[in-house]
């Protein structure tokens, strides 16, 4: 038996005897896990600055008060989410009860990316706990620091047979991944979401994919300029570019090119200054080999803002592509850093045809205060969520589920879509023992064609 084979079966066991499904224990558990990030918050903010230079306040707002949000509404709600759910019977069943009852799958594999490699481990665990499963967390190999505070974190309040955090790359992960766990939560990119799908498919393990892919922003002839440009340059840089539903790249109406291009330059000024590997909030890119792709994407003559670039510090200013087309390289893939082409366009059908013929969004930001443009981009363009006159905002709502859709993502989490998430909805039909109406029976000779026809239509 392997390391993991081990982990696993430990696991399980502990999940058999149906600890994990006890809701005062998996209160107590979420409780302990607050109070365990509490006692080390301040080790987490410090990793998530030598990870990716991120200031306090914005590895707290981004991560860490995120996972304590996520924690403080699961902790109020778990009981009325755990009650089964009675539904109707037929009544050609009665006299019988159904319910749905809320059953935990057992042992969750949950494997987190680097970019906010904090939130995107914690808020999955919280969902796990919730609904009543062991867990094994694979943090990113990459964000070194973050993952081995997690580690310490976890480790220390869980018993390994209830939930461990494993370090690993890419072997281990796949080593992880070979496991029959009975549900995979991963975070990360297309390809290697299709490399999980694959492994999930050999054991017929149910999962969620949380992926990528290029999020769009739109703004309309008839934007508040300055305000599209405010959130568009907040969404797009906090980060420095490293987060799954920022702006990829804008699409700008022909009429308001020039103005909206004016207002993202003075934006860009306003949150960085004319320097922003000088600012305190500017994040740095996570690695050599990630620094190495981004700086090589950009085509030189096309730069209109930025484009300086320090690889001894992976810094990397927020940089402005005009006049981008479709066909560009940068084009091709998630840019995932700090990196915006801005592409014009004449016709609402034209970019809608666009988006639609490529793989569909995590998210889509438009910026229009006309209700009819609103309605039309939000339903006829797929894509997993997003905002109207906003950037990144959805994703911070417990109230909203949030995913991707197909190449972007399967499934959802956040709030109650975190529990439901890592529950199996088992319907269940009570009848009696005293009364059988036994209308199915092959000795009924009540039962017929023609009734059958008059019942079930
Ligand atoms: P990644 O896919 O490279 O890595 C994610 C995890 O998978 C890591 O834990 C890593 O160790 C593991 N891994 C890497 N290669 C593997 C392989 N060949 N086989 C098995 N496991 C492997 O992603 P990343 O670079 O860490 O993160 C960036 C990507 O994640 C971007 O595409 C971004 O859009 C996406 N992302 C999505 C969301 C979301 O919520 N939808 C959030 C953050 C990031």
């Amino acid at each position: 038996m392997t390391m993991f084979e081990d982990l696993l079966q430990a696991q399980k066991e502990f999940f058999w005897k149906g600890h994990s499904r006890d809701i005062d224990f998996r209160l107590d558990a979420l409780t302990r896990l607050r109070d365990g990030i509490k006692s080390r918050e301040n080790e987490v903010l410090d990793a998530l600055y030598h990870d990716l230079h991120k200031a306090a306040v914005d590895a707290f707002s981004t991560e860490v008060g995120i996972v304590y949000d996520e924690i403080s509404y699961a902790l109020k709600n778990i009981r009325s989410w755990a009650k089964p759910e009675k539904v109707k019977s037929p009544f050609f069943m009665w006299p019988s009860r159904s319910y749905v009852q809320k059953e935990p799958y057992g042992s969750s594999l949950i494997i987190a990316p680097w970019n906010y490699p904090f939130a995107l481990l914690m808020v999955p665990l919280v969902g796990a706990i919730g609904a009543g499963n062991t867990a094994i967390l694979k943090p990113s190999e990459i964000s070194a620091h973050t993952a081995a505070i997690a580690e310490k974190i976890i480790n220390n309040i869980f018993p390994r047979e209830y939930i461990c955090a494993v370090q690993g790359a890419v072997a281990e992960t796949q080593a992880l991944l070979e496991l029959p766990v009975d549900y995979i939560f991963f975070t990360g990119s297309v390809a290697v979401g299709k490399a999980v799908m694959a492994a999930a498919a050999r054991n017929l393990t149910p999962l969620t994919l949380e992926l990528g892919g290029k999020s769009p922003a739109i703004v309309h002839k008839d934007a508040v300029l300055a305000d599209a440009a405010r959130k568009i340059a907040w969404g797009k840089f906090i980060n420095a570019g490293q987060t799954c539903i920022a702006p990829d790249y804008v699409l700008v109406h022909n009429d308001i090119k020039d103005n909206f291009i004016a207002e993202l330059k003075k934006v860009i000024v306003d949150f960085y200054g004319e320097d922003a590997s000088a600012h305190s909030r500017y994040c740095r890119i996570i690695s050599d080999r990630h620094f190495a792709r981004l700086a090589a994407l950009p085509d030189k003559n096309k730069i209109i803002y930025g484009g300086r670039m320090d690889s001894a510090v992976r810094y990397i200013e927020p940089t402005l592509l005009y006049p981008s087309c479709w066909n560009d390289e940068i084009m091709h893939d998630e840019i995932f850093g700090p990196l915006l082409p801005i592409i014009t366009y004449t016709t609402l059908d034209d970019i809608i045809r666009k988006i639609n013929e490529r793989p569909k969004p995590l998210a889509l930001y438009l910026f229009s205060d006309d209700s009819a443009v609103q309605k039309l981009i939000t339903a006829k363009i797929s894509y997993g969520g997003g905002a109207v006159n906003n950037t990144i905002l959805h994703v911070a709502s417990h109230f909203l589920p949030f995913g991707g859709v197909g190449p972007s993502g399967i499934g959802c989490y956040h709030g109650k879509a975190s529990f439901d998430t890592f529950t199996h909805f088992k319907s269940i039909v009570k009848s009696s023992s005293r009364f059988d109406l036994g209308f199915a029976y092959p000795n009924n000779k009540r039962i017929s064609l023609k009734l059958l026809r008059k019942i079930m239509k």
